[in-house]
């Protein structure tokens, strides 16, 4: 599912991206929708069929050798490149030494988060996230690792999805957060910059971000469905959040279902 921001005080686009077909969702908002999978699964890297998916969208042997499924990949600060163990140091050269802002958002309360430069602000509609700030540029992934685990100190790196989907979140002032945490955090920060350079951990002064979806009726109970265990699902589409469709049958993580053949009937 691709999800691009609207117009200008607009929601965001969601297109369902299934096999050839395209299917403006936002349009369908309100109507029914049917997701039937077909029992298929291609890994979205090999194009190889696999029984089960790794890693939401991976083979095994995909999963097991490509260094985008490695575990430094959630936990940046366990990089292991300077240790001639990176799995594929060239990807990892392209991927992970670049610059990675450091970021507050808030989808189901306040949370600290890491992603590439490009990948803003696609990654806060990924979570759900209605504010966002960027807060601080680094110059590697595995640099920004080290400030999260800083900043987990203070502050969740989670969203809780039941929440998210919900639409119960409360609106945050996250220019005082990140003014309260850089405070609290001077030393740690201090620290950093005295192990990767005094110009490796910058200060961003990007505005606030407000992101919003095309939402008709949050659920009061979250149920989700499960491809695995019911492979076809329908109901009327009473939103988009986040990776998830909202149902009035329930809620379904897409991201989840990556690589599955799933046929869409309108
Ligand atoms: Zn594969």
């Amino acid at each position: 599912m691709a999800i691009e921001p609207g117009a200008s005080g607009e929601s965001a686009r969601y297109t369902l991206r299934a096999g050839d077909q395209r299917l403006d969702l936002n349009a369908r908002l309100g109507e029914p929708l049917r997701l039937a999978w077909t029992g298929a699964i291609a890994c979205t890297h090999c194009g190889r069929a696999t029984k089960k998916s790794f890693a939401q969208g991976y083979c095994y042997p995909c999963f097991k050798r490509l260094a985008q499924c490695d575990t430094c990949i959630m936990k940046p600060e366990l990089c292991h490149y300077f240790e001639g163990t990176c799995r594929e140091p060239e990807w990892g050269e392209r991927h992970c030494f670049q610059s990675h802002v450091v970021y507050l958002a808030n989808a189901s309360g306040l949370k600290v988060g890491i992603t590439r430069g490009t990948q803003v602000p696609t990654r806060w509609f990924d979570q759900g996230a209605v504010q966002a700030l960027p807060i601080l540029e680094v110059d590697s992934r595995q640099q920004s690792g080290f400030v999260e685990v800083l900043f987990k100190e203070e502050v969740s790196d989670r969203t809780n999805w039941r929440a998210m989907l919900k639409g119960e979140t409360q609106a945050l002032d996250l220019v005082a957060e990140r003014d309260r945490l850089l405070a609290r955090l001077e030393a740690g920060l201090a620290n950093l910059r005295e192990r990767f350079g005094a110009e490796a951990i910058r200060l961003l002064d990007a505005p606030p971000v407000t992101l919003d979806y095309p939402v008709l009726e949050y659920p009061t109970k979250v149920v989700s469905h499960n491809l695995d265990k019911t492979p076809a699902i329908a109901g009327t589409l009473l939103g988009l959040k986040g990776q998830y469709l909202i149902l009035d049958s329930g809620v379904i993580n897409l991201r989840k279902y990556t690589g599955y053949e799933v046929e869409v009937s309108v």
